[in-house]
Parts: C-alpha cells; sequence; structure tokens
C-alpha cells in the first residue's frame, strides 16, 4: 500500500499559514481517515461521525466558492481552507452541536494542521445544485412551490440550534428582564449604512445618498432594547447555502465568519438576522434572473413578492408548531434586510464590483 500523502502548510514570517493541496492527496487523506490510520504531526483530526469507505477517484468542485473543496469517491467532500487560522474556530462546536441534525451534509471530521482548522470532512450530496442554479431557474419559470421547504429548513435548524445538547448546554440566550441595555446592532448596522454610501459611487451613489435619512430611519428598531432571546444562527444564510439534492434540501457551509469567536457574545444573535438574509437572497435571485435570463421584471417583483411570503409563513408556522414561536421577532426583520442590503453594496465595492446591480437592483425596487 502507498504510503498516506497530506498537504503541505507553509508558515509566513508574519505566522500566516498558506495551504497547498496536491492531485490525489485529498483522496489519500481520505483513505487514511477512514482506515483510522493517524495523521503525521502536527496534523490532527477530530471525529464527527466514522467515514464509509469510499471509491477511489477525486473531483474538484468548480462551482464560485470561497474555498477549495473536493469530491471523493462520489461520497464524500473534503473542504479545504487555503489560508487556515490560527486559534478556535466558530464552525466546530455548531457541526458537532448539529451531529443528529438531519438537514446538513453530515460532517465527518475536522483536520488541524497545530491549531488551525485546514478542512471539514462531510457526506456528499449527490446531485446537489445551489441556490444561485436551482433558485434562479425557480424564478425565470415562476415556481414557487419550494419557499415553504426552505422556510421549515430555516426553522428546523434553528430549532436544532436552539435545542441543548452536550456540547451546548445552553444554547439560548434570553433578554434582560425590564429594559436591558441596548445592543450593538443599531450602531453596527449604521456603520454598514454609512460604508456603503461612501463605497458606492456615481449615479447609484447619487441615488442612495438622496434616500440616506429613509434607510437609517428603517434600522432604527435595532437601536432598541433586544427583546427576543438570542441563538447561536448560520451566519451566512442565503439560498447559495441551500442545496437542493437528490433527497431534497440541504443548508451547508456553517464555517461563515471566522473572524467572529467561538465564545464571543456576537456568536448569540437574533434568528431574525438569519432569517433577513435568507429573504433577501430571494431578492438577489430575482436580480440575477432579470439580468441573466431576460426574466421580466414585474414578473420577477410578483415572484419575489409571493415567495418571501411563503417563506416567512411557512417559518413562523414551523416555529409555532415546535412552540417557539418567541424565537423570531419579526420587528426586526426588515432592519436586518437593510443592514444586508448595504453589506452586500460593500461586497461589492470591495470585492466584486460586478455584483452592484443586484442589492442596487433591490434596494431601487423597496424604494421606487
Ligand atoms: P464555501 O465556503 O467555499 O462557500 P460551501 O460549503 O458553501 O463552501 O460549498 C461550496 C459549494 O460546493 C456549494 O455551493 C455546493 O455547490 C458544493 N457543495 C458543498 N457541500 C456539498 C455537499 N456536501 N455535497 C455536494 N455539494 C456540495
Ligand atoms: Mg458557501
Amino acid at each position: 500500500m502507498e504510503a498516506p500523502r497530506w498537504p503541505h502548510v507553509t508558515e509566513a514570517s508574519d505566522g500566516t499559514l498558506t495551504l497547498a493541496v496536491a492531485q490525489g492527496v485529498t483522496s489519500s487523506v481520505v483513505r487514511a481517515l477512514a482506515d483510522d490510520a493517524g495523521p503525521p504531526p502536527p496534523f490532527s483530526v477530530r471525529s464527527f461521525a466514522p467515514l464509509p469507505a469510499t471509491a477511489r477517484g477525486e473531483r474538484p468542485i468548480t462551482v464560485d466558492q470561497t474555498n477549495h473543496s473536493v469530491i471523493v469517491g462520489e461520497s464524500v467532500v473534503v473542504k479545504w481552507f487555503p489560508r487556515p487560522v490560527r486559534g478556535r474556530h466558530p464552525a466546530i462546536d455548531p457541526l458537532a452541536h448539529l451531529a443528529g441534525f438531519a438537514r446538513t451534509a453530515r460532517p465527518y471530521a475536522a483536520i488541524f494542521w497545530a491549531d488551525a482548522l485546514v478542512a471539514l470532512v462531510t457526506a456528499y450530496l449527490p446531485e446537489a445544485r445551489d441556490g444561485w442554479e436551482w433558485c434562479v431557474d425557480e424564478a425565470a419559470g415562476g415556481g414557487t412551490d419550494f419557499a415553504a421547504e426552505i422556510g421549515r429548513l430555516a426553522a428546523e435548524l434553528h430549532l436544532a440550534l436552539a435545542t441543548p445538547s452536550e456540547i451546548f448546554p445552553d444554547p439560548v440566550r434570553l433578554p434582560p428582564p425590564g429594559a436591558g441595555a441596548a445592543p450593538a446592532y443599531g450602531a453596527r448596522a449604521e456603520e454598514a449604512l454609512r460604508t456603503a454610501l461612501t463605497l458606492t459611487d456615481g449615479a447609484d451613489g447619487a441615488w442612495l445618498a438622496a434616500r440616506a435619512e429613509t434607510l437609517r430611519g428603517e434600522l432604527a428598531p435595532l437601536a432598541r432594547p433586544v427583546r427576543t432571546p438570542l441563538i447561536r444562527i448560520h451566519g451566512d444564510l442565503h439560498v447559495g447555502q441551500i442545496l437542493r439534492w437528490r433527497h431534497g434540501y440541504a443548508v451547508v457551509d456553517f464555517d461563515g465568519n471566522p473572524t467572529v469567536a467561538a465564545d464571543d457574545g456576537a456568536a448569540f444573535q437574533p434568528a431574525a438576522r438569519d432569517l433577513a438574509q435568507l429573504a433577501t437572497s430571494l431578492d438577489h435571485v430575482g436580480q440575477v434572473a432579470i439580468r441573466r435570463r431576460s426574466a421580466d421584471p414585474a414578473r420577477v417583483a410578483g415572484w419575489v413578492a409571493a415567495t418571501r411570503a411563503e417563506l416567512v409563513g411557512a417559518y413562523t408556522a414551523a416555529l409555532d408548531v415546535a412552540g417557539r414561536p418567541e424565537l423570531l421577532d419579526r420587528s426586526l426583520l426588515r432592519p436586518f434586510e437593510i443592514e444586508q442590503e448595504c453589506r452586500e453594496l460593500i461586497y461589492a465595492a470591495r470585492h466584486l464590483p460586478r455584483w452592484r446591480y443586484a442589492p442596487m437592483g433591490v434596494l431601487r425596487s423597496w424604494f421606487a
């Protein structure tokens, strides 16, 4: 048997890490994990569930992605982090907590180099397409049935995150009695608005500047004391993280924001933040369908209104059935949506200028 091959990690003099994964290494690592062969130090493995014996053969995932995912034997996905970050990673405990949650790709293992997370190993979901594909098809074709399903999926995720486990015995933070201190949400959202106004130039910038006061007014509820319980949320919940696969829908990509430390109070958020982001992603899908699929704007507007209503209706109904309606404070939805659009504009300005049309199209549709 050939010796297992592992990736190369190099450490720059400033301490930053870079990971290089040669061809064939991913399948070799998966074989070593399935055989329970210990990794060469300083690599280590945290196992969530035993790996299946996989066929040989690997192929990269080629859709737009932040990291580098490789499918091995059509049964396992290894997501490699090209720039591993040292220190405790916020994704690990939520993955362990969600071990019994059926509607995600089953986590098998996390691979570390010293204290830096270098890879997550999960089950491969056959025939998976992400929402930037399947949902844009729905927008172009006018289909709305999916919206209630993903609303229920989001509710099930939040209910699972709000249910105690050995990992998170205390997963819900209740609001302080009486008028507690206002959280930093208002200031954070205002800062996003200010930055979006600064970074968006040209006619779009002028349009935004003319509506700055209206937008600021929409953020006002975020400056009030929180009345909603706080839970660990997904943190980057949009349709691109919802896969439609052979047996339905699944939510993936829990490693959203490595700049939020696991124990940081910021890990606890109102569920409304996730739901707001998911809802605005339907608006973004609509903009994509108009631009890339020549969908009719008026019909898309109707589709967005219908799918949003279904999404939020199914989400709240699922919380009601579970006896946890208090997890959603609807008054926070709109302000979080406005903040999200500001974040999309900032992201477009800093990283992806061709994306600006989407949040601008959404804002123009909201504040015609
Ligand atoms: P990134 O952090 O790079 O965005 P994701 O976890 O969102 O990584 O995965 C990127 C893409 O890979 C997804 O949009 C999807 O197309 C595909 N993918 C991710 N996980 C799976 C899986 N378990 N099964 C099948 N495809 C997957
Ligand atoms: Mg992703």
